[in-house]
């Protein structure tokens, strides 16, 4: 439920409706905006029904929402929301350009994988220190090493780093060493993590679970939101399908699908989606055609000696390809990186 003032209504009413909501125990979302405020209600809105909230001095409207997710939504929040990773913005015409590779291996790999995304535009490394892997017997990652060698390389070539957290566990670590967090396909529902992310500043970058639909990750990006962090950006990864010739099925409609319903960010991920470095290229101009605030991109400097994910990483040489593509691309689309 929404609750709008009047643009005239003084702080001791605003203050008013905020007492009756908790009164009933439940959470209110305060959004001062230029020229009136927004209660959004959280919890039970059935405690509420009966309430005559409409009658409170100072309330203008009363709008119950009718999707599931309320501050993930565009009804919430009209403007198109934008998520500061370092001094990098994602949304509202900004695209986060995340580059870098699978699993930080070693200091120098990344270093070397670091520079030559940079120079081809990438504004966030990516990397990961904890990885989930379908097989116990795969690489695991480096763990702490891994952070650290991802924030050393971070600070050198000047870029805000991305890391996946998998385990309520591991979050003060990446906090200390990393500037966003990811959560990865895996874990999209793993609400004990969400709920825990949900308490840091940290933004989030939510990748959508391989079978989970667009309201469900929504609704994960709700569980962020409803625990006091604003700052998530959605990211679509393609999703299980009956087609075997690429890892997942990238579904492009999923972005201004996401846009149309909710005021987050999103992101494409076509490493992930479509596992092959072919349709990479193809599918990240498609993704910011799309109207998607950026894109995700393994690189590797020697796919071939990779220790996850290697057949989907561009070499650094086509990575800059295809940013010089997307560069003029979004020139057109008046976006910039
Ligand atoms: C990754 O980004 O390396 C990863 C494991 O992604 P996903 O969770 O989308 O599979
Ligand atoms: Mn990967």
């Amino acid at each position: 439920m929404i609750i709008v003032l009047k643009p005239d209504s003084t702080p001791a009413e605003i203050d008013h409706v905020i007492e009756r909501i908790q009164d009933l125990g439940l959470k209110p979302h305060v959004s001062t905006g230029e020229h009136r405020t927004i209660i959004g209600v959280i919890g039970d809105e059935s405690k509420m029904q009966a309430q005559p909230l409409q009658a409170i001095a100072g309330v203008e409207q009363v709008l119950p929402i009718m999707k599931p997710f309320k501050m993930a939504s565009r009804e919430f929040h009209k403007a198109d929301t934008v998520v500061n990773v370092g001094k990098v913005k994602i949304g509202g015409g900004h695209l986060g350009m995340i580059a870098g590779p699978c699993a930080i291996e070693s200091v120098w790999i990344l270093d070397e994988i670091a520079g030559a995304v940079k120079k081809a535009g990438a504004n966030i490394l990516r990397g990961g220190a904890f990885k989930p892997r379908t097989s116990p017997y795969s690489f695991q990652g480096l763990g702490e090493d891994g952070l650290k060698f991802l924030q050393d390389v971070g600070q050198k070539h000047d870029m805000p780093t991305v890391t996946e957290v998998m385990d309520p566990r591991q979050i003060p670590l990446v906090e200390k060493y990393a500037d966003m967090f990811q959560i990865g396909a895996r874990n999209m529902q793993n609400f004990d993590l969400l709920k825990e992310i949900g308490q840091t500043k940290k933004p989030v970058l939510m990748k959508r679970g391989m079978s989970a639909t667009v309201k469900d990750l929504l609704m994960s990006a709700e569980y962020v939101l409803s625990e006091g962090n604003p700052n998530v950006v959605l990211c679509e990864r393609g999703v299980r399908s009956f087609e075997d010739s690429t890892r997942n099925m990238l579904d492009m409609s999923a972005v201004p699908n996401v846009q149309g319903q909710s005021h987050l960010p999103i992101i494409v991920d076509p490493s992930h989606a479509t596992g092959r470095t072919d349709l990479i290229p193809p599918m990240a101009l498609a993704s910011i055609a799309a109207g998607a605030d950026g894109v995700h991109i393994e690189v590797h400097s020697c796919p071939e000696k990779a220790l996850s994910d290697g057949p989907q990483a561009l070499l650094p040489p086509k990575y800059a390809e295809v940013m010089a593509q997307i560069r003029k691309l979004a020139e057109v689309l008046g976006k910039v990186f």
